[in-house]
């Protein structure tokens, strides 16, 4: 595994079913009373977080926690970075403290990259502007396959605002590299630029009907609209954004009922999901913040376990 995870692009095969494993012991864990393992024990990990989270930050620090590492969060509005610090100072301000791993988000596309350049600790990005999610994928590919299996040719549908996601970014290169079959759903206004050229040299597809998708679908990824990321009108009304590309109820019955419902959170209930598809039998997304801890702990697990350990 390599030193830092970054992007997708970090990990081969191998590494991604070695953390699949992992996180299906710590699933186990997860399970127990007492939820703790000596893994990281004497380690520090920093939660650096410039933009809102509920489920990654927590979810890191659980898993931190559980593994028995120090963690502590840092976000930006409370840090010394509101008072106009800039970034590579705070950075290098708190690993002068000693400091085993980052775990960072920030709203510029690069963000984790550059740290990683600045610092010797580990640097796990959790989310850098519309750029990758790495953890995220991770998480929803594991999650998956705990419900159909290999995910080699099956069918994947991944639907919303593809141009601010990087949660689209980081699912299209693990998906392909599973080898599964994609295909996104979006209005061409929340199509990516370059879009195009990446589904034909990574090999999926863009539709923009979503009826004639769903009935093929073996599992469907809906993704928020990023309101916060928009500075113009992507789509006249509300109303007409759902009407195309909501998971509403009567697209619900598109599916086949075995057929996973996913979304990363938060969810704009109304919007791109509706309630009903929300709370569904089949809706998998609160196995997904679940599994978010397991596959955070095995991340946690393979990149600091070992590595710079003086004992
Ligand atoms: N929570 C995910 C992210 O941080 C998805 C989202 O915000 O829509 O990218």
């Amino acid at each position: 595994m390599k030193k830092h995870l970054l992007s997708i692009d970090d990990l081969t095969i191998d590494d991604i079913d070695e953390l699949f494993e992992t996180a299906a012991q710590m699933h186990d864990v997860q399970g127990r009373s007492v939820k703790k393992l000596p893994a990281l024990r004497g380690r520090t990990i920093i939660n650096l977080f410039f933009e809102d989270s509920t489920r990654t930050r927590s979810s890191f620090e659980i898993a931190g926690k559980w593994l028995s590492a120090d963690t502590i969060n840092i976000t930006g509005k409370g840090s010394s970075a509101s008072k106009g610090e800039s970034l590579r100072d705070t950075v290098l301000t708190i690993c002068a403290m000693g400091v085993d791993a980052l775990v960072m988000r920030h709203g510029a596309s690069g963000a984790a990259k550059q740290v990683s350049e600045w610092t010797d600790a580990v640097v796990i990005n959790a989310g850098d502007g519309t750029h990758e999610h790495p953890s995220q994928a991770l998480l929803d590919a594991y999650t998956l396959t705990r419900h159909i299996g290999s995910l080699e040719g099956k069918h994947v549908v991944i639907v919303g605002d593809l141009t601010h996601s990087r949660v689209f970014r980081s699912n299209i290169k693990l998906l392909r590299k599973l080898q599964a079959q994609v295909t996104v759903v979006a209005p061409a206004t929340l199509l990516p630029a370059g879009a195009k050229s990446w589904a034909e040299s990574s090999g999926f597809a863009i539709s923009n009907d979503l009826d004639a998708v769903l009935p093929t679908a073996d599992a469907v990824m809906m993704l928020r609209v990023q309101k916060e990321r928009m500075s113009g009108g992507f789509f006249p009304s509300a109303r007409e954004y759902t009407v195309g590309y909501g998971l509403t109820k009567d697209r619900l019955a598109l599916l086949r009922p075995d057929v996973p419902i996913c979304h990363p959170g938060p969810m704009n209930r109304g919007l791109e999901i509706a309630a009903d598809a929300a709370d569904a039998a089949q809706s998998v997304v609160l196995e997904q913040v679940s599994a978010g801890v397991a596959i955070r702990m095995a991340i946690l697990y393979h990149q600091l376990a070992g590595e710079g350990n003086d004992e």
